[in-house]
């Protein structure tokens, strides 16, 4: 089978009743085979927030090649992390219902709470996940017929949620991509409003994915447009032979693999970090030789334990490269003259051994001078001050 891409378009409209839009969609499928729905929850339009963020996170995630379900329990850290932070934020949370088209072929479908995703096939719908709502978890628990459920009055309580809990429970579903199918994915405010058959029916009706989920999106308001409402379309096209070649989907890697699924191709994600950290290792290479050079290419002579010595390396080190003894010179500070120690206990840095090997010399000279006098005429101290010039004559 050719490769297949993802075509997709989303409509989100306030409805007809609430005052804001906590809903909100994220379409990447042209850059990142990544589609979402999220429809938030909280007072004073922290629902929107959530929604955005857990968006925002998600698309990052992908971006940065993490697997959909790892990106969509970042999402749900993002979110919480919000919540606690921001007293006007707190207790916040948002649905997340994410598909992303792997290089194999199939979309995986990550979901937590009452959004919804659908495959349209052969003109059929079929309703991939199952809503995390108290209502739908009592019809599964025989307690409410579907269609008491559709009119229950709790109908809008969901179960699972991100931003709430630390841990998260994500469900996943992966499909086999087929040419032509579309997955419809929305939020709540359009299945409480439109019933499936009528989906189906609109679905069938429109194949342009815009003017489709603007076509849904009317029909929820409508029939009264009591929530705010949500739907992307996301077709599956076979990638013409020429643009084969530099497909624009990442390499998936998700942890719930049905069993026709080809193994996970370790080697190309190797390949693929391998790509984006070795640039960086060989510049930190580089850039520590040249500290390196940097630390340790001059001498200088400073005082160890009294004596006067020649040390290699820069006063004080750099960045972890400590300047090493290189020469004991056997002269104690105490000999020196003032101004010398002066300038060793200040560390006087010379560019090169022979300079410093110079300098030690000529504080040993002076020394030696001036404890073993050889001559009658005592030699003055070798001095910066320049001689005193006799006076002129009066
Ligand atoms: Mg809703």
């Amino acid at each position: 089978m050719s490769p297949l891409k993802l075509v997709a378009a989303g409509v989100t409209d306030v409805g007809r009743v609430r005052d804001g839009n906590e809903d909100d969609f994220l379409d990447q499928a042209n850059r990142l085979g990544l589609v979402a729905v999220a429809d938030g929850m909280g007072g004073h339009r922290a629902g929107e927030v959530a929604s955005a963020t857990a968006l925002e996170a998600l698309r990052a995630a992908v971006a940065s090649g993490q697997p959909l379900r790892d990106a969509i329990e970042g999402a749900n850290d993002a979110v919480l992390e919000k919540s606690v932070s921001d007293q006007e934020l707190h207790g916040m949370g948002t649905t997340l219902t994410a598909g992303m088209l792997g290089s194999d072929g199939y979309l995986v479908v990550g979901h937590v709470g009452d959004s919804r995703a659908y495959l349209v096939r052969d003109g059929e719908l079929t309703q991939i996940t199952n809503d995390h709502s108290l209502v739908e978890e009592m019809v599964r628990g025989g307690e409410l017929t579907p269609e008491q459920a559709e009119v229950h009055p709790r109908r809008s309580i969901i179960t699972r949620a991100l931003g709430i809990d630390p841990q998260v429970e994500v469900d996943e579903y992966p499909i086999e991509l087929q040419p032509g199918d579309r997955i419809l994915f929305c939020s709540d405010g359009l299945t409480t409003m439109v019933r499936p058959d009528e989906i189906a029916s609109i679905l069938s009706r429109e194949r342009e994915p815009k003017r489709a989920a603007q076509l849904l999106v009317d029909a929820a308001n409508a029939a009264g447009g009591e929530d705010n409402i949500t739907a992307v379309i996301v077709e599956a096209v076979e990638i013409p032979a020429d643009e084969v070649a530099a497909p624009a989907v990442p390499d998936d890697d998700t942890s719930e693999s049905p069993p026709v699924k080809p193994p996970r191709r370790r080697g190309r994600t190797l390949f693929r970090v391998l790509v984006w950290v070795l640039p960086v290792l060989v510049v930190l290479a580089i850039a520590i030789v040249a500290v390196g050079w940097y630390a340790r290419n001059t001498y200088f002579v400073g005082v160890n334990k009294g004596e006067v010595t020649i040390f290699k390396g820069r006063p004080g080190g750099v960045l972890g490269w400590d300047p090493t003894v290189e020469k004991h010179t056997g002269i104690k500070t105490t000999e020196l003259l003032e101004g010398e120690q002066d300038d060793v206990k200040a560390d006087k840095t010379f560019s090169s051994r022979s300079d410093a090997d110079d300098y030690v010399a000529r504080l040993k000279r002076g020394v030696q001078e001036r404890t073993t006098p050889t001559t009658t005429i005592p030699v003055p101290p070798e001095s910066t001050e320049p001689p005193i010039p006799a006076p002129p004559p009066s």
